[in-house]
This record gives C-alpha cells, sequence and structure tokens, in this order.
C-alpha cells in the first residue's frame, strides 16, 4: 500500500517499521547492522551540523519586505528602486560578530545587519553592521583581528591583551572602537539600532552616470542600549535574548521596521574630499552629504525553520544587480571574495540554489553539477557558450560602469592617516553622561590587559582625538597620558 502523510518513512521514502526499538539479535541484543534505517538515522544526526560561521556565527533572521518611498532613479537605474510605492521582498539576519553560534547576545560587540532582497533582476545584498565604520581598512590585516576577538589557543579564553594590542598597533580602529565602546556597543534589542552597508557603493543611472553612495538603515523604533551590569545580568539569565525578542516581536504583530537612506557623493568629489571616501573607517559627514530617503523596509515574516533559512542563508557583498556597483574600497574588494567562498566553504558551491538564496527571478547560465545539485542541473540544455543552440547570452547594457584606473602596483595603505579627527568628532557629539560611560567602558576593558606599553599606546590614540578623552581613559586606569603625545 502506498504511504501517506501519516506514516513515518526512511529518507528514501520507504515506511519505517519501528522507529522507538532497535533491530537486535534476540531482546538482549547485539544490535543488529542490518538495521538500515538505525545506520541512516544515526549518520544523518553526525551531520547535522554544517561548519559554523568563522564570525558572525549567532544569529537571527526575518523575512520581510523593502518599499521605494523617493523617487531615486535619478541616480541608479536598479529596477527594484525605480519607482515610489514598489515592493521588494527580503530576508535580514542580524547577528554578534566573534561568539560561537549559541553565545550570549546581550555582549558588547558590533552587530551584522545583512538585508537579502529578492529583486526582479536577481538577488541584492546588503551586507552591513550597526555602525557606520570598522576597525580596519584593508582586508590583509581581516585574519588576523579576528584572531585577536576570538580564543586564545592556549587557554581557549578571550585576550584582553590580543585585542588591545592589535587596536593600539593599529590606529585605524579608533573609530569604531570608539562606537563600540559607547552605549551603542550592546544594543536593547536587534529592533532598536541602526543598520549600515558601512563601504562607499557605487550606482549608476539608466544613461550610464555614477554617483558614490553609502546606505543608513534607521530604526523607526528609537535607538535604546544596554548599560552593561543589565547586559551581563541578561546574558547569563537568557543568551538568546535578542533571538527571543526579534522571535516574539514579529510573532505577535509588533512589526519592526527602519527607514532608509542613503549618502549621495559625486564621482569627482572623491579626488578632493578631506577624507578618503573609500576608507571604511570613516564616515561621510551628513552636514556635507545629507541623508535623502529611500525606503522602508518591515520585518513581518519569522522563519519556519531557523536551519533552513537562518543557518543556510548566504549574503555576500559581491551579490550586485544592475545599477548598483562597487568602490575601490579595499576592505570591500577583500570581501567580494571572502563572502562568498566562506560559503562555498561552509555550505557548498550550490549554496545558491537553496530556497532562502534562490533569486525570485530567472537563472540562466552555464554552471552545472557540484555537490548537492539538487535541481534539474539544467537538463538537457546547452551547457556551454558561445553556442548555436540559442542558449542565454550576455546583455552589454548591463556590465559594470568603467571607470579609469591608474597608478603604480604596490603594497601601501591610503594616503590618509588621520585616524583621530572623526573618532574626536563622535566624542565631542556625546553628552557628558555618555562620554563618562564612554571612558567607565574603556577602562573596563583595558584593565586586564597584561602590558603597561599596550595601555600606554591606545590612551595616546584617544588623546589625539580629544585630549580630554584620552586624560579620562588615562585617570581611569591610574596611568599618565604619556609626555610624548602632549
Ligand atoms: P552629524 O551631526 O551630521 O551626524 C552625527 C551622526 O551621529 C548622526 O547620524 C547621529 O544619528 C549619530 N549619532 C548621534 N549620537 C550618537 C551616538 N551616541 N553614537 C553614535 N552615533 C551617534 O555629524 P557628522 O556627519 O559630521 O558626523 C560626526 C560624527 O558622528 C562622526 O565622526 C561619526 O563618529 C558620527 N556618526 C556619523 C555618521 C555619518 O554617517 N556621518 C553616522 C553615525 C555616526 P542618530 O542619532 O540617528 O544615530
Amino acid at each position: 500500500m502506498a504511504t501517506n502523510k501519516n506514516n513515518l518513512t526512511t529518507s528514501w521514502g520507504a515506511p519505517v517499521g519501528d522507529n522507538q526499538n532497535s533491530m537486535t539479535a534476540g531482546s538482549r541484543g547485539p544490535t543488529l547492522i542490518q538495521d538500515v534505517h538505525l545506520l541512516e538515522k544515526l549518520a544523518h544526526f553526525n551531520r547535522e551540523r554544517v561548519p559554523e560561521r568563522v564570525v558572525h556565527a549567532k544569529g537571527a533572521g526575518a523575512h520581510g519586505y523593502f518599499e521605494v518611498t523617493n523617487d531615486v532613479s535619478t541616480y541608479t537605474k536598479a529596477a527594484f528602486l525605480s519607482e515610489v510605492g514598489k515592493r521588494t521582498p527580503l530576508f535580514v539576519r542580524f547577528s554578534t560578530v566573534a561568539g560561537e553560534n549559541g553565545s550570549a547576545d546581550t555582549v558588547r560587540d558590533p552587530r551584522g545587519f545583512a538585508v537579502k532582497f529578492y529583486t526582479e533582476e536577481g538577488n541584492y545584498d546588503l551586507v552591513g553592521n550597526n555602525t557606520p565604520v570598522f576597525f580596519i581598512r584593508d582586508a590583509i590585516k581581516f585574519p588576523d583581528f579576528i584572531h585577536t576577538q576570538k580564543r586564545d589557543p592556549r587557554t581557549h579564553l578571550k585576550n584582553p591583551t590580543a585585542v588591545w594590542d592589535f587596536w593600539s598597533l593599529s590606529p585605524e580602529s579608533l573609530h569604531q572602537v570608539s562606537i563600540l565602546m559607547s552605549d551603542r556597543g550592546i544594543p536593547a534589542t536587534l529592533r532598536h539600532m541602526h543598520g549600515f552597508g558601512s563601504h562607499t557603493f557605487k550606482w549608476v543611472n539608466a544613461e550610464g552616470d555614477g554617483v558614490w553612495v553609502k546606505y543608513h538603515f534607521k530604526t523607526e523604533q528609537g535607538v535604546k542600549n544596554l548599560a552593561p551590569d543589565v547586559a551581563a545580568k541578561i546574558a547569563g539569565e537568557n543568551p538568546d535574548y535578542h533571538t527571543e525578542d526579534l522571535f516574539n516581536a514579529i510573532e505577535k504583530g509588533d512589526l519592526p521596521s527602519w527607514k532608509l537612506y542613503v549618502q549621495i557623493m559625486p564621482l569627482e568629489d572623491a579626488d578632493t574630499y578631506r577624507f578618503d571616501p573609500f576608507d571604511v573607517t570613516k564616515v561621510w559627514s551628513q552636514k556635507d552629504y545629507p541623508l535623502i530617503e529611500v525606503g522602508r523596509m518591515v520585518l513581518d515574516r519569522n522563519p519556519e525553520n531557523y536551519f533552513a533559512e537562518v543557518e543556510q542563508a548566504t549574503f555576500s557583498p559581491g551579490t550586485l544587480v544592475p545599477g548598483i556597483d562597487v568602490s575601490p574600497d579595499k576592505m570591500l574588494q577583500g570581501r567580494l571574495f571572502a563572502y562568498s567562498d566562506a560559503h562555498r566553504y561552509r555550505v557548498g558551491a550550490n549554496h545558491q540554489a537553496l530556497p532562502i538564496n534562490r533569486p525570485r527571478s530567472e537563472i540562466n547560465n552555464y554552471q552545472r553539477d557540484g555537490q548537492m545539485r539538487f535541481d534539474d542541473n539544467g537538463g538537457r540544455s546547452v551547457y556551454y557558450e558561445p553556442n548555436s543552440f540559442g542558449g542565454p547570452t550576455e546583455s552589454h547594457e548591463n556590465k559594470q560602469a568603467a571607470y579609469p584606473v591608474s597608478g603604480v602596483a604596490d603594497s601601501v595603505a591610503y594616503d590618509h592617516n588621520d585616524h583621530y579627527t572623526q573618532a574626536g568628532d563622535l566624542y565631542r557629539l556625546l553628552s557628558e553622561d555618555e562620554r563618562t560611560r564612554l571612558v567607565a567602558n574603556i577602562v573596563e576593558a583595558m584593565k586586564p590587559v597584561e602590558k603597561e606599553e599596550i595601555k600606554l599606546r591606545q590612551i595616546q590614540h584617544f588623546y589625539k582625538a580629544d585630549p580630554e578623552y584620552g586624560t579620562r581613559v588615562a585617570d581611569g586606569l591610574g596611568l599618565s597620558v604619556p609626555q610624548q603625545v602632549k
């Protein structure tokens, strides 16, 4: 008799005779290897985990939509942004950076803020954080930086000495460190934080004219943060606090939303702006490039299955659509390789064919085979190009916009080395109470650093951002600002 939906079946579809007792020789056993259902059940269980993400391992996700509220078609030809009122489905994954999958949500850490827009021209991923800048600005430093954030190889403990050693020797981190140590370093919930594309991207319109662009998602719930003592208590009592809050809010119809804004910079300004606009440790002042509204993102549906949708979701800043190109930002350029490479390793070469990652638009190409190719693999269609059998062909109007490059191929830093002005601007925009808490958070975090030389080096960076900032951190640590910086 054919199986029906109430029948428990094996993964090959045959009805299971017993799912509670293994097959044994006699009631005492031993267990028989011919119990193929048992073998398959145990073997599949052993393979339930895919490799954990090296960064951003702990995450929560939700489905939603994006609605255009302002006409930006003079800047970009991206179809999903083409007219006011247009809606595009999307999936968002929020995450902490350093902790393992299962670590506490309410820690001081940047939050990943990754959005996958399922547009009619393919997927567009905006893979940013809840801060507008980053610790480093060249991808070649990323593995070392992350080593300092993860566990010490000997003790398997977090290592504050490594963290501050790296930061103090990488002064470009100062701006992001200041944001991280401020109140916003521990958001109250995932709903109460902003999101940023962080990098500079390029928008290109239908005429082929480009502008540089930066993205800001502003929370409509308002910014709220957790005091460190409250966050520590919650971390112990409910390590999944943020994950639970997001799920419950959406489940009860309290739908979180963000307004998307962009800053637009004419291409030629990049040569003369007082900061290198491609340096991801810097913001563009909103006084120079004011926010322009684009639309609204609403999260309205929880995943049905965490593994299928959140764990298997793969985002890459290289997942672009016509009208949106990259910039020379060196950190972005490295991520264009690293993210997709991580997905090919973690989920497999065909990760983009999984339901959560699969575009809602047509996919026509000559990629074939690979592990876990679970669709028809192109069937009998033509499998090479060029061909004489009517296979899909390129459309030149969708090439990335050409731009001139020149210079000497060399390993060099960005020309601009002012790591202090913007960190100081941030310090100066904080209220007295916010400054007091910022300094207290830094002092608490730096106390366990084993070498005084590291503390003194870092104090000089704070001092260069603002003498008051450096002096207060030094006082808190019972040290003096080194004479050479004064
Ligand atoms: P503006 O005064 O035009 O903008 C200040 C920005 O800081 C706003 O986006 C504000 O938006 C945000 N902000 C306010 N309070 C805090 C806080 N406690 N922690 C972090 N961000 C805060 O000045 P500029 O654009 O010239 O920037 C001055 C400094 O502001 C920068 O050096 C940078 O550190 C910081 N900043 C700048 C951003 C930018 O894109 N220009 C973005 C975020 C911060 P809101 O209160 O809605 O977050």
